[in-house]
């Protein structure tokens, strides 16, 4: 903070900012105020899920965020007493010290250049933000624990975990109420950010989607835990934040056939139609392309680095899935991938050319099969959230189109591709 600013509370605990120059007060911290204003850097991303995870990443660093693991976030609230009590109130001070300690522990454990009360100051100013804007200095316990969830680092899984922790009931399973406060305070997150539009209007329809199989009022953890993992359209962005903070430092060797960009650094898209087209996730993002390069092809999302060898093995995963799914099932190891049958010494060669070739022929079905797919039926409307082409390959097989000719080409081609399947098996076998 610089010099012509200074901090001061309110009776209750509440900090507010002096500017001794212009003689002003207020709420908010002035590194917060420039951190949230140069969110608007990433407003030309195209894809709302990922701009939206951008801008929570960009938070999350000014938050110091990024180095404070869930772990210690619920260590810090046992501490205080509150490993319970969710449906509690605290004050500034009490909220603040819990704040300060998960900070305070995070530096001993090895962060020693983190400035414990500068970041303590940032953090309970947007939690402030979030949910007690009015500066009431009573603050609800779950949305605040909720937000810290969001915004501190760990594994998905976990963060998934701990949500259905805290929204069940005593007998471990979670009311409606509670999934619709969940919603609600989750939603003021991405609000926050400039992202209601994107995100900000689904919370009764998220409600719904998620009680679906629900007999009565509640549902048990895990079938919240698996519409969870089934990323719904409104919480799309956090598995994004995910996956897009895990590949920040990766490198690929290759070459952005836009920009140029080589390796590429963070995420890399490769089109599963153009030969040899990569792309950076900046052209990804903001939807660059060239000269053949449609944005309707289905592209494959390279989160880990990878060389060629793996390339082979990711798309190969992508055949296996498609082909996994008409079948309601995963297929174990079933096909091989091209190099596996190079590696392996216990096979004849005669054996390997044959599973080669098929191998090769199902990809090349299981291509043409997911053009035909990806072909959307007219008048369907599909969200910008995430890109069409890679949300499209998390359609089932069995997708009725209304489009007659394309229906019996998917015929075909499924046809096709058991065929091929049986003679895989058969090489399999020999
Ligand atoms: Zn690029
Ligand atoms: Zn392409």
């Amino acid at each position: 903070m610089e010099n012509k600013w200074s901090k001061s509370e309110t009776c209750n605990g509440i900090p507010y900012y002096i500017n001794h120059y212009s003689e002003v007060t207020q709420w908010d911290h002035p590194d917060l105020v420039s951190a949230v204003s140069s969110l608007s850097t990433m407003d030309n991303i195209h894809f709302g899920a990922y701009r939206t995870a951008a801008k929570l990443r960009m938070l999350q660093k000014v938050l110091h965020m990024d180095v404070v693991n869930l772990i210690t976030v619920r260590m810090a609230f046992e501490l205080h007493g509150y490993s319970h009590h969710n449906d509690s109130v605290m004050d500034a001070v009490q909220l603040y010290n819990i704040i300060n300690e998960m900070y305070h522990m995070t530096k001993v454990r090895g962060r020693s250049t983190l400035r414990v009360n500068r970041s303590s100051d940032l953090l309970l100013n947007w939690l402030l933000n979030l949910f007690d804007i009015q500066r009431t200095g009573c603050i609800r316990v779950l949305p605040v624990k909720l937000g810290i969830a969001v915004i501190c680092s760990g594994s998905i899984t976990d963060k998934y975990r701990y949500f259905q922790d805290l929204l069940a009931n005593k007998t471990g399973s979670i009311p409606r109420k509670m999934m619709t406060e969940f919603m609600h305070d989750v939603t003021q997150i991405t609000n926050m950010i400039g992202e209601s539009e994107t995100f900000g209007k689904g919370v009764a329809a998220s409600v719904e989607d998620c009680f679906q199989s629900a007999l009565g009022q509640t549902i048990t953890q895990d079938d919240f835990h698996q519409w969870l993992l089934s990323e719904p359209q409104t919480l799309v962005w956090l598995p994004t934040l995910h996956r897009f903070s895990a590949a920040e430092t990766m490198k690929h060797e290759v070459k952005c056939s836009v920009c140029k960009m080589h390796p590429v650094i963070g995420l890399r898209y490769q089109c599963l139609k153009c030969f040899n087209f990569d792309l950076c996730q900046n052209c990804f993002f903001t939807r660059r392309s060239s000269k053949h390069h449609k944005q309707s092809h289905p592209m494959q999302e390279y989160c880990l680095s990878s060389k060629s060898k793996e390339d082979v093995r990711a798309f190969t995963k992508t055949v296996r899935n498609n082909l996994s799914k008409k079948h309601g099932r995963r297929i174990k190891k079933k096909y091989r991938s091209i190099e596996d049958g190079y590696d392996s010494d216990d096979r004849a060669s005669d054996n390997q050319d044959a599973e080669l070739e098929t191998h090769v022929r199902l990809s090349q079905m299981s291509e043409r099969l997911k053009a035909v797919e990806t072909q959307q039926p007219p008048g369907l409307n599909r969200s910008d959230s995430l890109p069409p082409s890679i949300k499209s390959t998390r359609q089932s097989i069995g997708t009725a189109t209304t489009d007659e000719s394309r229906y019996q080409e998917r015929r075909e081609l499924e046809d096709l591709i058991d065929q091929l399947e049986k003679e895989n098996e058969y090489v399999d076998k020999s």
